[in-house]
């Protein structure tokens, strides 16, 4: 049992088991039957040898003793001596044959009777001589000795013959028990064999044929694709479990092909998707010339059956298919130059293993560019793209690099090349004039009319310039509003000046934009070839020089290059370096210019106006350099540190005195300007309400909430702003409602003409009382005269400065200055 649990988990194992066990069983029962047969046959040799033999020949033995003793009692009576002869004879032929039967060495009879035997047949023969002897009476009396002895010799014979019938019942007993014994273990073997072998078979077939019946329906299962099923016996350890195990790989491997089926089968949709739904026609054919696959498009491109889709389909069909949409095909020989075309570029890369481009042009215009590759098969792979709008938007793009989109003039590339082809032809005695344009007015129309109303006016420009001018000139837009044409074979200055005057007329024709009347001028630099240079860079920049002084002189005019610009321009970039390093050698210095409020008849601030001591040129005017530090970028250092200084010199006048210190537009764009102001109050202790800045129009120009916020949170500071210079722009009420100003301050051109024109004087006035009415105040620059006074007292003005009262002065003296015109302005106030 124990090597049958042992083996367990092998079925071969356990057949092993069961077939020893039937072995054993059969073995057993063989064992037992010998056995038997064995007892058996030695009970039947005992039974013979030791009882039946025995008996027989007690029988035997006792017969003969019987006969003996018959003969040997008659003979006393016999007289007849033949008879008595025989007798004897007989007797011992008796006797011979009963020591015959005793003689056997070993014999039990004759042991028990061999001791009286002799006696008896002594006895007997003397019987026989006694009788022979006619000595009856001693026969007689021997007779009876004789019997006695015989009655031994019978009684010991009946008891041998007793005790072998005794042995041979007993013998015959144990026979029939061994028979019993051997009948009861066969059986018992038998059913031992039956109840051991019989179940364990079962047990084990009935195991064996379940798991196979499950791993049969299980491969069946797998056979058709269910993979859901389990393999339940995979993990017993023996044939059927190996069997199992190796179902299970096979339901992995099945898994995996059918995965990898679903993926080839995803893939191949993914492919004829991605196929049908590329923007381009794809081919693909193989060595011998035979289609592999095409997708839709390629079919749609060039209107191909879809019969030609099929694989197999030969090249040569397909292309003269493709040949019957191509353009040169029209005629026979365009359709076989095609055809030998694209052989040629299918042959190198076919042969050559290169990749090949060519582009086909079809009967209905569109051009088809086709790429092709070769394939490690042979073979290739083409694909087809429609370039037709690419090709048209390549042109379009083209034309745009060297067209201005909105007016359709050339821009400033194309200009250039054009430029640069004058420029080259003027050694061969050739001349031409070069005009540069700047529209006038341009800014105020956009901003007063909007942009589509500019877009408007500089088509019409466009049409004018190119109206005015003659066939074979060049009329380019360079950018925004500046225009620029070249006359060709102007040779001299006064024919470059008609053009202009031309132009300049054409362009300040008023134009209807939208139902409105819109008038703008031009003004026009020219730089004159080869006069005022010989390559486009120097023409343009003396154009450009000669635009510069004519806007300079007042726009609406030409202006001619003249070698002196060039002077200027020098001392401009002079200007420059210099200005550099006027900030880093703190060479600017601020003078302060009163303020007189005409309601208190004291002065109430005084203006920082900044000034530039030049170590060579001296003193130079802000007039002169804040455009310049502007333009470079250097406005947000100094006027960081014009305010700095401001609030430290005023914190040491007397309180009841401001410091306005003026702005630039620029110092608003990039540094955090309220930090700065804060900054220069905390460290010079000035009280926020003594310090005003002065803004002018340009900076709420753009109207950009970023800066109108940044005046908001100065003026929360409890800082003040004033509107400097009002009047000069473009005085647009829209920007007194855009922040809410403390103060406007009216430009001194106005208050310089104040005393000639009446105009004047009521504008002033208009100003005074429309910031009055917005609880501004109001200052008079520029105020000069008496006159100038009085007449900006009349208008309301509420406050005034101007060389009357004050030149702008340096820091050491404006306490003295203030402390003077307070004296003298209290004294007027008295005299008055
Ligand atoms: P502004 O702010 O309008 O300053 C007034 C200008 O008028 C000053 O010229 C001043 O000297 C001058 N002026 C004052 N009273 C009279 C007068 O009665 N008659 C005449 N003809 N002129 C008078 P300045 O100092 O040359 O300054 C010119 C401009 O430079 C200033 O005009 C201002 O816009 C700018 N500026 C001055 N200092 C600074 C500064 O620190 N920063 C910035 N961004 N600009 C400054
Ligand atoms: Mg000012
Ligand atoms: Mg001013």
């Amino acid at each position: 049992m124990s090597l049958f649990v042992s083996c367990r988990r092998g079925i071969a194992c356990r057949m092993y088991v069961i077939g020893v066990l039937a072995v054993l069983a059969v073995g057993a029962l063989a064992g037992f039957s010998i056995y038997f047969a064995n007892v058996t046959g030695r009970a039947a040799q005992v039974l013979y040898g030791h009882s039946l033999a025995g008996v027989v020949e007690a029988t035997d033995v006792e017969l003969l003793l019987e006969k003996h003793r018959r003969v040997i009692e008659a003979a006393p009576l016999e007289v007849d001596r033949g008879q008595l002869r025989k007798d004897r004879r007989m007797a011992e032929d008796i006797v011979k044959r009963i020591e015959g039967l005793v003689s056997r060495p070993g014999d039990q009879l004759a042991e028990r009777i061999a001791a009286s035997l002799p006696e008896l047949v002594t006895l007997g023969r003397e019987v026989l001589d006694f009788s022979e002897n006619f000595a009856q009476q001693k026969g007689l009396e021997t007779v009876d000795l004789y019997a006695k002895s015989a009655d031994r010799i019978q009684d010991r014979i009946r008891m041998f013959r007793q005790e072998r019938v005794n042995i041979a019942d007993a013998e015959s007993n144990a026979l029939a028990r061994a028979g019993q014994s051997l009948i009861n273990w066969v059986s018992s073997m038998a059913i031992a064999a039956l109840m051991l072998i019989g179940p364990v078979s079962l047990v084990l077939i009935r195991s064996v044929v379940m798991r196979l019946r499950r791993i049969t329906v299980a491969m069946g299962k797998l056979a058709r694709n269910d993979t859901q099923v389990t393999i339940e016996t995979a993990n017993d350890g023996d044939e059927i479990g190996e069997m199992a195990r190796a179902v299970e790989v096979f339901k992995t491997n099945a898994i995996m092909l059918l995965d990898q089926k679903a993926r080839l089968e995803q893939l191949n949709l993914w492919l004829d998707i991605a196929l049908n739904n590329m923007a381009r026609g794809l081919s693909m054919f193989d060595a011998r010339e035979q289609l592999v696959v095409c997708n839709a498009n390629y079919l749609r491109m060039y209107s191909l059956p879809a019969e030609m889709a099929r694989p197999g389909t030969r090249f040569d069909d397909i292309l003269g298919r493709r040949l019957g949409v191509t353009a040169p095909s029209a005629d026979e020989n365009g359709s076989a130059d095609e055809r030998f075309r694209i052989r040629e570029a299918l042959a190198k890369v076919v042969v050559h293993r290169q990749e090949g481009r060519f582009s086909q042009t079809l009967n209905d215009g569109r051009i088809i560019e086709v790429s092709m590759r070769p394939l490690e098969t042979g073979g290739w792979v083409a694909l087809h793209e429609d370039v037709t709008e690419q090709r048209q938007a390549t042109e379009h793009i083209a034309r745009l690099a060297r067209h201005d989109p909105m007016t359709g003039l050339a821009n400033r590339l194309k200009f250039r090349e054009r430029l640069e082809e004058q420029a080259r032809s003027l050694g061969a005695g050739h001349s031409f004039a070069l005009h540069c344009i700047d529209l006038d007015k341009f800014k105020e129309v956009n901003d007063t009319h909007g942009h589509p109303a500019g877009d408007v006016l500089l088509k019409a420009v466009a049409r004018r310039l190119e109206a005015t001018v003659r066939s074979g000139d060049v009329v380019a837009r360079l950018g925004g509003d500046e225009f620029a044409v070249v006359q060709l074979g102007a040779a001299s200055q006064a024919e470059a000046a008609a053009l202009a005057q031309r132009l300049i007329d054409a362009v300040s024709e008023p134009l209807q934009v939208h139902g409105h009347r819109i008038e703008v001028g031009a003004t026009i630099g020219i730089a004159l070839a080869p006069g005022d240079g010989g390559n486009p860079d120097d023409l343009l920049k003396h154009a450009d020089m000669a635009l510069y002084r004519a806007k300079a002189e007042g726009r609406g005019r030409f202006s001619f290059f003249d070698p002196a610009m060039e002077g200027r321009l020098r001392a401009r970039r002079v200007l420059e370096s210099d200005l550099l390093l006027a900030v880093s050698r703190q060479q600017f210095e601020l003078h302060y210019q009163p303020i007189i409020s005409l309601e208190h008849g004291r002065i109430c601030g005084c203006e920082a106006l900044i000034r530039w001591r030049h170590p060579e040129r001296g003193m130079i005017s802000p007039a002169d350099f804040i455009p310049v530090a502007e333009d470079i970028g250097l406005i947000q250092e100094i006027g960081e540190w014009a305010i700095g200084e401001a609030c430290r010199a005023a914190a040491h006048w007397p309180t009841g005195v401001a410091v306005a210190v003026n702005l630039s537009a620029a110092q608003f764009g990039s540094s955090d300007l309220v930090a700065i102001v804060s900054a220069a109050l905390e460290a010079s202790g000035l009280e926020p309400r003594r310090l005003e800045l002065e803004v002018t129009e340009s900076l709420i120009l753009d109207q950009d909430p970023a800066t109108v916020e940044t005046l908001h949170r100065l003026r929360r500071l409890g800082v003040r702003i004033a509107l400097d210079d009002f009047g000069t722009g473009y005085s647009s009420l829209s920007y007194l409602r855009s922040f809410p100003f403390d103060k406007i301050k009216i430009d001194q051109s106005f208050v310089r003409d104040l005393s000639q024109r009446p105009d004047c004087v009521a504008i002033v006035g208009a100003v005074a009382q429309l910031a009055r009415s917005l609880a501004m105040a109001t200052v008079a620059e520029g105020v000069e005269t008496e006159d100038h006074l009085a007449k900006v007292r009349a208008s309301g003005c509420t406050e005034a400065q101007g060389y009357l009262f004050s030149r702008p002065v340096p820091g050491k003296d404006i306490v003295a200055v203030i402390e003077g015109c307070n004296r003298k302005l209290l004294l007027a106030d008295a005299a008055r």
